[in-house]
């Protein structure tokens, strides 16, 4: 351990010194755990329902499930969001303003489709509806219902900070080195 002194040269700390410094309060543990752990304990979704499933999504925010208590606060900018939870019937009207919202997100980002019709078109095997949002979007979680209950979005959410969890070099990526390594 090296020591800043104000006055003077950096010093080296004798080993006897360090453990009365740091005494038991040392943890070690690998930057892509922390950075894996500090992103997926914060994800923070874009505010964005598209139909019917979006009630179970505000339902899921409510009180009776809050998902607050997981770190998982809504907001109303594209800037400060981490994950858009697609939640509802995508039609092709809609998609280039969603495909905007999604770009204006920063990286690291990620999608959740909610139900059947932003996963497959649902029912709506229509000329205006989008059979599955994956074809526009990298989607990380499908949840499956029509609609799917507020658990389902709160299960897919843990499933993606499991995915987070996993990832590899997720640090070095966003500062330009490397990519990264999916889990
Ligand atoms: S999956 Fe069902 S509940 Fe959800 S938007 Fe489509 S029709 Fe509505």
């Amino acid at each position: 351990m090296v020591v800043e002194q104000q006055g003077s040269a950096s010093t080296a700390v004798p080993q006897h010194m360090n453990t009365a410094v740091l005494g038991d309060n040392i943890i070690t543990a690998s930057l892509d755990k922390v950075v894996n752990w500090s992103r997926s304990r914060s994800m923070w979704p874009m505010t964005f329902g598209l139909a019917c499933c979006a009630i179970e999504m505000m339902a899921a925010g409510a009180a009776r499930h809050d998902l607050d208590r997981l770190g998982v606060l809504f907001r109303a900018s594209p800037r400060q969001a981490d994950v858009i939870i697609l939640a509802g019937t995508v039609t092709y009207k809609m998609l280039p303003v969603i495909q905007t919202v999604y770009e204006q997100m920063p990286e690291p980002k990620y999608v959740i489709a909610m139900g059947a019709c932003a996963s497959s078109g649902g029912i709506f095997d229509t000329y205006s509806v989008v059979q599955g949002i994956d074809t526009a979007l990298p989607v990380d979680v499908y949840i499956p219902g029509c609609p799917p209950r507020p658990e389902g979005l709160l299960y897919a959410l843990i499933q993606l900070q499991e995915k987070i969890m996993r990832e590899k070099n997720s640090f070095g990526a966003a500062i330009g080195v490397g990519e990264v390594v999916q889990g």
